[in-house]
């Protein structure tokens, strides 16, 4: 069994099972099995299947936040936010299974006709993180189920009660077995057996950068189509003439949401140099006021992180960034409570040879730099292998354009710190990854295209 520890105090929440490779392949096998059903089945009872499963979790959304908060560490009132984000994606693509239209197209011939529809891609399989262990998890299911697809979860192994009970409650809703399998292992081993099963033909991963790039590769041997959501380095940039006050709640929100590990937490914050000093005091006396602790309660706390591996790569960050200079405004060490508890830190005047200007630092650190023209800020936005999102503040619509435009990101948000819904296209570019999840470019990664030709219709 691998067994799940609270990372607010270490106590053991729960056990999921190891499976050996048998059991894996044979969760494979019936997915394999059951594609041939599924697929044939009518978009609309797809839909009102997920719709069902949706129903049931609704009602019973505190359990879910409350694994949530013990597995996680993220608080109560984030769990409860991120059940909702999760629904949204079920609900859409309930939805979606009925709209996946083909097309026709005026043929070249005589006595003939084109028609062109899109048939799910067959078995899938998917591997999510611990930092949203409801969201991600939802997002990829519910979209290939519409699109008719089966699929194969396997989930972070920090986080699988969470995914566990989201099986438990398909299954309630009617969601039969074969059509969403779950397995949890060795993740090397289960990512070489969804990889190199020719029977899979679409794998949607969630994670960092260097396991995308290893399941990227070994798809190249079966070609297996994938959808790859990794790591990224989003800067935050606060113009001049930015609604100050915006700004500010936008980049704490943005920031402290599940403590900073997310992928598209503001990495680098690019201030103005004619806001910039009042900014920064802003930003710490908001900051400082803000309590941390244990999540399960209701109103917003700033949880812990992850695991010790997490909290080590954010101190080492945090001094290699005071080494290189950087003036420390708040935190910067292991808050009082201790184990995985790290102080809410900013750190301002930061030079662009830190590590933290180039890698994630994936905790609740504002790395703050100063800069003084739109075009240096983004040449230096730019300058970073990542391109997942990109947020922006200014009040200028010509500049605001031209960032949408300049700025190397799947997602640009100007005048918000908030991201995410299913009907928005979620995903990035260079080394952030490909395809695009949520939306109805979402679905589009689970079908093929299939061309039909019918001649000889004069006859
Ligand atoms: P993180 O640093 O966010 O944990 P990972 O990429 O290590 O990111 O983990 C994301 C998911 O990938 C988890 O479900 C994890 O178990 C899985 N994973 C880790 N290593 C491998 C691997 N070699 N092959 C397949 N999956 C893996």
């Amino acid at each position: 069994m691998i067994t799940v520890y609270n990372p607010a105090n270490g106590t053991v929440v729960g056990q999921a099972p190891e499976l050996s490779l048998d059991e894996v392949k044979a969760a494979i096998d019936r997915a394999c099995a059951a594609f041939p059903t599924w697929s044939r089945r009518l978009a609309k009872e797809r839909g009102d299947l997920l719709r069902a499963w949706f129903d049931l979790v609704k009602t019973d959304k505190r359990i879910f936040a409350e694994i949530m908060v013990q597995e996680n560490g993220k608080c109560l009132s984030e769990a409860l936010g991120e059940i909702d984000y999760g629904l949204g994606f079920i609900g859409w693509y309930a939805e979606e299974a009925k709209r996946v239209y083909g097309d026709t197209i005026p043929t070249q011939a005589t006595g003939a006709a084109v028609m062109v529809v899109k048939e799910p891609v067959g078995p899938t399989a998917a591997i999510t993180p611990w930092n949203f262990p409801f969201m991600m998890i939802c997002r990829k299911i519910a979209t290939a189920l519409a699109a008719g697809c089966t699929m194969i979860i396997k989930p972070s192994e920090e986080t699988p009660l969470t995914a566990y009970k989201l099986l438990e409650y398909a299954r309630r809703a009617g969601i039969p077995e074969g059509v969403f399998e779950m397995v949890t292992g060795n993740p090397k081993e289960i990512g070489e057996l969804f990889t190199g099963d020719t029977r899979i033909r679409k794998i949607s991963f969630t994670g960092s950068t260097a396991v995308g790039k290893l399941l990227a590769s070994a798809s190249g041997a079966t070609l297996t189509k994938m959808t790859l959501e990794l790591g990224g380095n989003a800067p935050f940039i606060v113009f001049d003439d930015a609604e100050f006050d915006e700004a500010l709640a936008g980049i704490v929100a943005a920031k402290l949401r599940n403590s900073g590990q997310v992928c598209i937490s503001p990495n680098r914050i690019y201030v103005q140099d004619g806001v910039y000093d009042r900014f920064v005091a802003a930003l710490a006396e908001r900051v400082a006021k803000l309590e941390v602790g244990d999540g399960m309660r209701e109103d917003f706390v700033v949880g812990p992180l992850v695991n010790q591996t997490g909290f080590d790569k954010v101190a080492a960050l945090v001094d290699d960034a005071r080494e290189h200079g950087a003036r420390l405004v708040l935190g910067g060490k292991q808050h009082a409570l201790g184990g995985l508890f790290y102080e809410p830190t900013i750190l301002a005047d930061i030079g662009d040879d830190a590590r933290m200007a180039q890698n994630e630092i994936f905790g609740p650190v504002f790395a703050v730099y100063r800069f003084q023209t739109e075009e240096e800020v983004v040449a230096r936005a730019n300058n970073t292998e990542y391109g997942l999102v990109a947020y922006a503040y200014t009040r200028a619509l010509g500049r605001a354009f031209r960032l949408s435009r300049d700025i190397e990101a799947g997602m640009v948000i100007l005048n918000s710190g908030s991201v995410g819904t299913a009907s928005v296209p979620f995903g990035g570019v260079k080394q952030s990854g490909y395809g695009r999840e949520g939306s109805y470019y979402g679905i589009e990664e689970y079908v093929e295209v299939k061309y039909v030709l019918m001649a000889g219709l004069n006859r």
